[in-house]
């Protein structure tokens, strides 16, 4: 990359996705001329929020912004006013329909059971068949371990199954470490002490931390990757790490998602934001009803359908597949990465793993701290 004394920006950040975002609403503040890029026609990486005649579509997925993180609570409110929408999924099984997570209200709904005490006898007893498994080979034996089969056939097999394309037997135990079980009637679906959506959607939130950086959208690094590196003497980089070093040691595999889209002429749809549905004949895993998160009254509706798929060149990458060869693979391209002293791999695409927002703020402020020496 280019010298400091005759670059034209400071920094130039590849992805203005919530990590680049928040790395140059930093980096501005501290007085730096950056050049922020990203490939799709959008800013906001998956957190883009669509505004379809007063609704906010989450277009790459529900978002439901959640913390217990207090500086990054106050950091993420400079940007928005947060609702006090809590996240209450139901489950749809067969037709009928449960709260989530596991918890007395979804036991009442499988069983009847009414105390704390008959929920934890009956997941004992359907437990206990199991007791013989001692090292679960795969992720089926794990879950009826855990929680015996009424749990694990109707919320956990097909929902998991159709999640990862392959059979619960194929799978790897440790995609579950634990099965949160409570035995209170509470559907808050995270334990965390702050939880809402920004009224009006992520994207003026993206929009207000890039304010000050010049912004090309539509731009793919990989296709200027000579000239973008003649900008600027640093670079924050958000893509995949394994596209940056040209595939060399393998394609970092992913599940990926599609969503369908669609408005209804009614007001409400499903009387929730999120549904899920757990059967694996259903094809899709959840459905949106995007109004919900803001509590909108529109007369009409928009509902988004989540089809799990393969990873293709033609889909977006979503979830990182932690398995062996996977994190052989990452091992060396971190290795290498170490050597590019100017360039900083930040975000869920060039480290390989699922975060939470909070979790790729902290991560952005850490970068930008480490370079400014502040916070705000
Ligand atoms: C379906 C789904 C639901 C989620 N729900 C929640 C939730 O409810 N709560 C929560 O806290 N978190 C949730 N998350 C996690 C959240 O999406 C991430 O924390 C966040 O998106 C990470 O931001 P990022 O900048 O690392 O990645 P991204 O948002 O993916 O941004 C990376 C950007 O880099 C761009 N890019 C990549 N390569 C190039 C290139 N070569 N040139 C130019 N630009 C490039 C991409 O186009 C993208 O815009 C969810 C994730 C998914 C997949």
């Amino acid at each position: 990359m280019k010298k400091s004394n005759d670059s034209i920006y400071d920094y130039i950040i590849v992805g203005a996705g919530l990590f680049g975002a928040v790395f140059t609403q930093q980096a501005v503040k501290a007085g730096k001329k950056c050049l922020i890029i990203d490939k799709r026609r959008q800013i906001g990486g998956n957190l883009y929020t669509e505004n379809i005649d007063s609704i906010n579509v989450h277009k790459y997925g529900a978002h439901i912004f959640h913390t217990s993180n207090r500086e990054i609570w106050n950091y993420i409110n400079q940007f928005a006013d947060f609702n006090n929408f809590i996240n209450s999924p139901l489950a749809n099984y067969n037709g009928k329909l449960y709260n989530l997570p596991f918890n007395m209200n979804t036991f009442y709904q499988l069983w009847g059971t009414q105390t704390p005490l008959e929920a934890k006898a009956k997941i004992a007893e359907q437990c206990k068949k199991y007791d013989y498994i001692t090292h679960p080979a795969n992720l089926e034996e794990h879950a009826l371990k855990m929680c015996g089969d009424d749990i694990y056939n109707t919320f956990i097999k097909g929902y998991t199954e159709k999640q990862w394309g392959r059979r619960a037997t194929e799978l790897p135990s440790f995609i579950i470490k634990r099965i949160p079980l409570r035995f209170v009637y509470n559907n808050n679906y995270f334990n965390d002490t702050y939880q809402g959506i920004p009224v009006g959607g992520y994207t003026p939130i993206i929009e207000s931390m890039i304010k000050g950086a010049e912004v090309q959208i539509n731009t793919d690094y990989f296709e200027n990757k000579t000239y973008f590196d003649s900008l600027a003497p640093k670079m924050i980089f958000t893509g995949r790490i394994d596209e940056f070093f040209d595939f060399k040691f393998g394609k970092l595999e992913y599940r990926s998602l599609h969503f369908e889209h669609e408005r209804l002429e009614i007001n409400d749809f499903q009387g929730n934001a999120v549904v899920n549905y757990n059967e694996f004949d259903v094809p899709f895993t959840r459905i949106i009803e995007h109004k919900h998160f803001e509590f909108g009254t529109q007369p009409f509706t928009i509902v988004s359908k989540e089809f799990p798929n393969e990873y293709s060149k033609d889909s977006e990458p979503y979830y990182p597949v932690n398995d062996e060869r996977n994190h052989t693979i990452l091992g060396k391209y971190k290795e290498l990465a170490k050597a590019y002293g100017n360039i900083s791999f930040g975000g869920r695409l060039a480290q390989y793993a699922y975060f939470d927002m909070d979790d790729t703020i902290e991560a952005a402020l850490e970068v930008a701290r480490k370079e400014f020496k502040f916070i705000k």
